[in-house]
């Protein structure tokens, strides 16, 4: 086969202890999965089924990594969040089958434009530019599933300047590993290279350039994200 041009190099995550990389398909991402970040964001936790939303798959950046501040915002949050990593595909799979189809976890910063996500839920429209910027997805190494403790509890942490703001575990999850995955698979196809951005614990705020987030996962992994000035 050839092409009008060279295709894009493909996008991956590395791989935790490994010089194999994980190659990234897309990135889906859960809204308003803790309850308590659903209220400080002004929303009722309990009456809604998950819903997601997502960042391209060229948006991932491995850990430890600089980001410059992005364009377009005075507003910029961080997010920390469990990640899932799709190693084998299915539509319609079942809770209980879930994680035959999970290659492995991580950890990510769902890197928010908050300004424009305010503008844009205001205004009724879609999330993109909120969420789908250049390098909005930080990750840590992927862990492969066999050296995963859990992925249904475990403290889930993030500091700016060593100083913490979000600290909760993944049990709070309002919908689990297995049901929001599980939910996603009846909308659409899901494929290997799939990774699920499964949502963030309350506390989520501003960082300005020269601010160091640190975050992780027990278990899981650890990630560091350094904001210079913007590019
Ligand atoms: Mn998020």
């Amino acid at each position: 086969m050839s092409f009008v041009f060279d295709p894009p190099p493909q996008a991956s995550v590395a791989v935790a202890q490994s010089s194999v990389r994980f190659p990234v398909r897309r990135i889906f991402c859960v809204g308003r999965n803790y309850a308590a970040h659903a209220r400080e964001m002004g929303n009722d936790p309990d009456r809604e089924p998950p819903f997601f939303f997502t960042k391209p798959a060229d948006a991932v950046i491995d850990s430890p990594c600089t980001v410059p501040y992005p364009p377009l915002t005075q507003d910029l949050h961080y997010e920390i969040e469990l990640v899932v990593a799709i190693g084998k595909g299915g539509a319609d799979i079942a809770p209980d089958a879930v994680m035959d189809h999970i290659w492995g976890a991580g950890v990510g910063i769902d890197l928010t434009r908050r300004d424009l996500q305010a503008e844009a839920k205001k205004m009724g429209r879609p999330w993109d530019w909120a969420k789908a910027f250049d390098l909005s997805a930080p990750m840590s190494p992927i862990v492969p599933l066999i050296d995963v403790p859990s992925l249904e509890t475990g403290r889930i942490w993030l500091a700016v300047n060593d100083e913490i703001r979000q600290d909760a575990d993944i049990a709070d999850l309002i919908w689990p590993v297995r049901d929001h995955v599980a939910y996603l698979s009846r909308a659409m196809t899901l494929a290997p290279g799939d990774l699920i951005m499964t949502g963030t614990p309350a506390g989520v705020g501003a960082v300005r350039p020269g601010d160091v987030m640190t975050g992780g996962v027990d278990g899981i992994g650890e990630i560091e994200v350094t904001i210079s000035d913007r590019g």
